[in-house]
């Protein structure tokens, strides 16, 4: 049977139920007041389905309230199938896509696509390398940075900083304006464990902070070295699948991307990485995952909308 001809995919009740439990593991919860205790269900004809009343302050609410879903007019069925087919497609599933799919307007498409990555966005800080564990950092260089002539080399691309945490299986990347060690260092240092084991290419940028670290391993790619010759754990491969389909989905499925949105399309590929199916998280558990992120992740309309609409990706 088709994983799509889930109930929750189709029928509006079922969606609500399949969200309030993900959303509410312990129970409904009023976002107005933060009750729990004396909620009821509002049950007439001609109430909206999931429509609740906290008896404490009195105000009806619904799971959408506080969550990406909230002031959409799009069901929460239609929500959940572009949930799946973003959590379930490795390189991504571009605006265009999911307007044929789901028979959503190109904008709104985009929009909820937006929205999505909000929910995939982890907020995790803790730091990578815990227990004296490998930590691959790298750099890769997409796109065109505004406002920069197109020149030799990378000067004129936007540049993405890369974290994998070989033991955990887990990614981070954020967009930095440049790679000077002082625009690295803190960042560096900011997201591994003082016992970490570093693990670089020979870019100069990462040889003071190196010294912060319990080992800082190098490869020296400029030799057309790709592990380490006297220590084979020293590499920077992982990191470089990461980035392989992290490129490849950039290209082919999402085309432009302006820099104002790209730290969303890396809390997608961060995202999907991290909760593989190599780590043994299934595409529905995975859909899971980013169900339970949807609330305090609102994007409003006007701080998603820029030049990728017009160009339509
Ligand atoms: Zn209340």
């Amino acid at each position: 049977m088709s994983v799509l001809s889930a109930k929750h995919f189709h029928d509006e009740k079922a969606a609500y139920a399949f969200v309030e439990a993900r959303v509410w593991p312990e129970g409904p919860v009023c976002p107005h007041c933060g009750c729990f205790e004396r909620i009821g269900l509002l049950k007439g004809k001609s109430t909206r389905i999931g429509v609740r009343k906290c008896y404490d302050c009195r105000k009806p609410f619904t799971v959408k309230v506080g969550t990406i879903f909230e002031a959409s007019n799009i069901k929460l069925h239609v929500w959940l199938q572009a949930m799946y087919l973003l959590c379930s497609s490795k390189k991504g599933f571009s605006a265009n896509q999911l307007h044929r799919t789901l028979g959503v307007t190109l904008k709104t498409a985009w929009f909820m696509a937006h929205r999505v990555r909000e929910a995939m966005r982890s907020g995790d800080l803790a730091p990578f390398g815990v227990n004296g564990g490998a930590v691959e950092v790298d750099e890769t260089y997409i796109g065109r940075e505004p406002g920069k002539p197109v020149k030799r080399a990378f000067h004129h691309k936007m540049k993405v900083l890369t974290l994998v945490d070989r033991e955990t299986g887990r990614a981070r990347s954020m967009v930095v304006d440049n790679i000077r060690p002082a625009t690295i260092a803190p960042i560096v240092m900011e997201n591994l464990a003082k016992e970490a084991r570093l693990m670089t290419d020979e870019a100069g940028h990462y040889m003071k902070v190196g010294k912060e670290f319990a080992e800082h391993g190098v490869v020296h790619h400029g030799r057309d070295e790709y592990v380490n010759p006297t220590d084979r754990t020293i590499h920077t491969n992982t990191i470089e699948g990461y980035f392989s389909v992290f490129k490849r989905g950039m290209k082919g499925v999402y085309q432009h991307c302006g820099k104002q949105h790209l730290h969303r399309y890396l809390a997608e590929y961060d995202f999907r990485y991290s909760e593989r199916a190599a780590l043994g998280v299934s595409d529905l558990a995975r859909t899971d995952k980013v169900i339970s992120g949807v609330v305090g992740k609102r994007l409003k309309y006007r701080d998603s909308l820029g030049p990728a609409l017009a160009s339509g990706e």
